[in-house]
């Protein structure tokens, strides 16, 4: 990166310059945007950012993000205990939750399996499903991962762990595209794939 008037002003372009997508024109047109704002504007920019990484944490029960140990969805008394709806990343859990037609809990596995990336099940949250779903109140495991071959791996691993302990498997019906990402369904989609959920079992091949 080339140098500017101000050592300042060159480490702000190379911050912005760090996040995905922003490019060096972008980065600095954004730096000097700043530059233009008045402080107390930027100053809550900047916390709003510091605060992000510092005050959110993983909730402990579902892996979604949270500001306290148990996450709102955890603990609402109004969402059905007895189901979880177990997803890839947050980014899935705001899908769903944006389509208004769940009102389970969720498990947030931090990822799918897939051996080329050298992801296995010990690096999700697989054991503490298990180990949730243990417990005994749950009834039904909704799995609504990608419709890729990490997905279906998954998927079959899952019920492989799951189908020993007296629960439904059922997985979100695929009315959505082959490859496609759960957070790039559409909301009306999405939330028809999870009405029409299926028995895991009837999608395998006898
Ligand atoms: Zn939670």
């Amino acid at each position: 990166m080339e140098e500017y008037s101000s050592k300042l002003l060159t480490k702000a372009i190379e911050q912005f310059a760090s996040l995905p997508g922003i490019g060096k024109r972008t980065a600095m047109r954004l730096a000097l945007h700043l530059l233009k704002q008045d402080k107390e504007h930027v100053k809550q920019f900047g916390t709003a950012f510091i605060d992000l990484r510092e005050k959110i944490q993983y909730c402990k029960k579902c892996y979604n993000i949270s500001e306290t140990e148990i996450c709102s969805i955890c603990s609402n008394p109004r969402r059905d205990q007895s189901i979880i709806c177990v997803v890839e990343d947050i980014r899935d859990v705001m899908a769903i939750e944006n389509t208004s037609q769940y009102k389970g809990l969720y498990h947030v596995l931090g990822g799918i399996i897939s051996p080329m990336d050298g992801i296995g099940p010990a690096d999700l949250t697989i054991d503490e499903l298990v180990n949730r779903v243990s417990e005994g109140k749950v009834n039904e495991v909704i799995m609504a991962l990608s419709t890729t071959m990490e997905g279906d791996t998954t998927n079959f691993y899952l019920f492989k762990r799951l189908k020993h302990i007296e629960l439904q498997v059922s997985t979100i019906a695929r009315g959505i595209a082959i490859g496609d990402e759960l957070e790039y369904a559409d909301e009306l989609t999405l939330g028809k794939s999870l009405i029409n959920r299926v028995l895991y079992e009837n999608t395998l091949a006898r």
